[in-house]
């Protein structure tokens, strides 16, 4: 596996491969890499000859007093995880390569897609990883990149910007890959306390509650939210940002189900934010 640090080196390696008719997958990620981001990898190894895993900590999708100095790192393991996985290349840009002096651009999606969810709360978060994200595109020229539904705004912004730009990168979107109690993977879950992380599993129970309803025909969505709300709230360390219920394509809100749906989350317990959703019906795809 190749470590490729410069930022002009997977441009080269992609322009390689593609000679030779190869097809090239790309993989981003901040790193500290679990279960979910391996799975990446095997789906973007079906869509690809040669898979790149992009490991950047990107400081410009950090608000200020977010995680962005604690955020776990660990080079070494992942490297190996990356190795382990028949990776091809990881591409380990440093911040003052990504973003020199005078750098002054910035990717924003507008409107819906990144004004509610996670975007509320989180200002400038989108443009942040937009701006990173098509960085990553330029400098690897991908063929198809490989995303997690875990991250569904982000997927969704991601799709937008691709296809508005007119990149010629094909979006895959990931199912989330979860712990055996159900709590969605994060490099962020070791963050979390012992009581913390017994309580988190509210987060999956609701969900599956609220597809159960789903399923037995309830198409309001303020009865679908407030049973899901009721679970996460009987666990007494969870602080709820939001439990919302929006169109899947545009991230609008509903009221009434009728087209497919997202319902994403985002609790907070203590200082750790996690975020989890479910599509509505979850058999579809985003
Ligand atoms: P991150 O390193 O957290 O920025 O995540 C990198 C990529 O992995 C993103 O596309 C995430 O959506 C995806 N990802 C993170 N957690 C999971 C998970 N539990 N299951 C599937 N994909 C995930």
């Amino acid at each position: 596996m190749q470590i490729l640090r410069r930022i002009d080196e997977p441009r080269a390696l992609a322009r390689t491969c593609k000679s030779r008719g190869e097809r090239v997958a790309l993989v981003p990620t901040m790193g500290y890499l679990h279960e979910g981001h391996l799975s990446l990898v095997r789906i973007a190894r079906q869509h690809a000859d040669r898979v790149v895993v992009s490991l950047f900590v990107n400081p410009t999708q950090f608000g200020p007093g977010e995680d962005l100095d604690r955020y776990p790192r660990d080079f070494e393991r992942d490297r190996a995880l990356c190795e382990e996985a028949g990776v091809d290349a990881l591409f380990v840009p440093e911040a003052a390569d990504m973003y020199p002096q005078g750098f002054s651009t910035s990717v924003d999606v507008h409107g819906t897609l990144t004004k509610g969810l996670c975007g509320a709360s989180r200002p400038g978060h989108f443009a942040g990883v937009a701006t990173v994200v098509a960085k990553l595109f330029n400098l690897c020229e991908p063929d198809v990149a490989v995303f997690g539904q875990k991250d569904a705004q982000q997927a969704a912004v991601i799709r937008r910007f691709t296809e508005d730009l007119n990149l010629a990168v094909e979006i895959v979107v990931a199912p989330i890959v979860r712990e055996a109690d159900g709590l969605a993977m994060s490099s962020r879950n070791v963050y979390l306390t012992q009581d913390e992380r017994a309580q988190a599993i509210v987060l999956k129970k609701s969900l599956g509650a609220a597809v159960a309803l789903f399923d037995r025909g309830e198409r309001n969505t303020a009865a679908i939210i407030n049973e899901a709300e009721d679970i996460v709230a009987s666990a007494p360390l969870a602080r709820i940002s939001y439990v919302e219920i929006v169109d899947a394509r545009t991230l609008a809100p509903v009221d009434v189900i009728e087209r497919p749906a997202l319902l994403a989350l985002a609790v907070y317990f203590g200082k750790t934010r996690l975020i989890d959703n479910t599509l509505l019906p979850p058999t579809g795809v985003l």
